[in-house]
């Protein structure tokens, strides 16, 4: 049972003028089918070679001999995520559930915001930042380059990717200006409640 590619949820230029279709081509097509790839060979012949996704991320976390293995199927895991998190239209203030959540453990969408982007804009080099449910309190968490709530029994409910791969085209260096933007534009919040059940 190999490990697949999955399709992004919309077309290519859907996200425009936000992510260039040139950027979601690289993103998906190049750096996230090299993850694919690579997660098959590493496992291939393996005991992980049956196993799903998130198997592979639990058995090898922490396994200093099995680095390559975590590193690639977390990433995976986490691109396919992060497309979910997207949408064309989304962003601005959510409804439903979460609308409710973030207030409860926030204060206010406002301060949501702020944290959410101070977490994508301080993670040292690259990685990931995250809206997480964990002790059943919604929180701001960041992970290091192909890091994962999932290998630390931690929901994820939404997550920008702040590699540079995923900006560089669009906004070269400027990470705080596509993390406004990837609020503002981009949160596909109906993802998220889904998230929540
Ligand atoms: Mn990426």
């Amino acid at each position: 049972m190999a490990i697949t590619l999955p399709e992004l949820p919309y077309s290519k230029d859907a996200l425009e003028p936000h992510i260039s279709a040139k950027t979601l081509e690289f993103h998906h097509d190049k750096h996230h089918n090299a993850y694919v790839v690579n997660t098959n060979k590493l496992i291939e012949g393996t005991e992980l070679a049956n196993a799903d996704l998130a198997e592979i991320i639990k058995a090898t976390v922490g396994k200093s001999d099995k680095v390559g293995i975590f590193n690639n199927a977390a990433q995976v895991w986490n691109h396919t995520f992060y497309w979910n998190c997207m949408k064309k239209n989304g962003g601005g203030k959510p409804t439903g559930q979460i609308a409710e959540r973030i207030i409860k453990d926030f204060g206010s969408y406002e301060k949501f915001v702020e944290e959410f982007k101070n977490a994508g804009a301080t993670q040292f080099g690259s990685g990931w930042a995250w809206l997480v449910l964990q002790d059943g309190k919604l929180q701001i968490m960041k992970t290091s380059n192909a890091d994962t709530p999932i290998a630390h029994g931690v929901v994820p409910l939404l997550t920008v990717d702040v590699w540079e791969h995923a900006y560089y085209l669009d906004y070269q260096n400027r990470r705080p200006d596509y993390l406004s933007i990837f609020v503002d534009n981009l949160v596909n919040w109906d993802f998220v409640n889904s998230c929540l059940k």
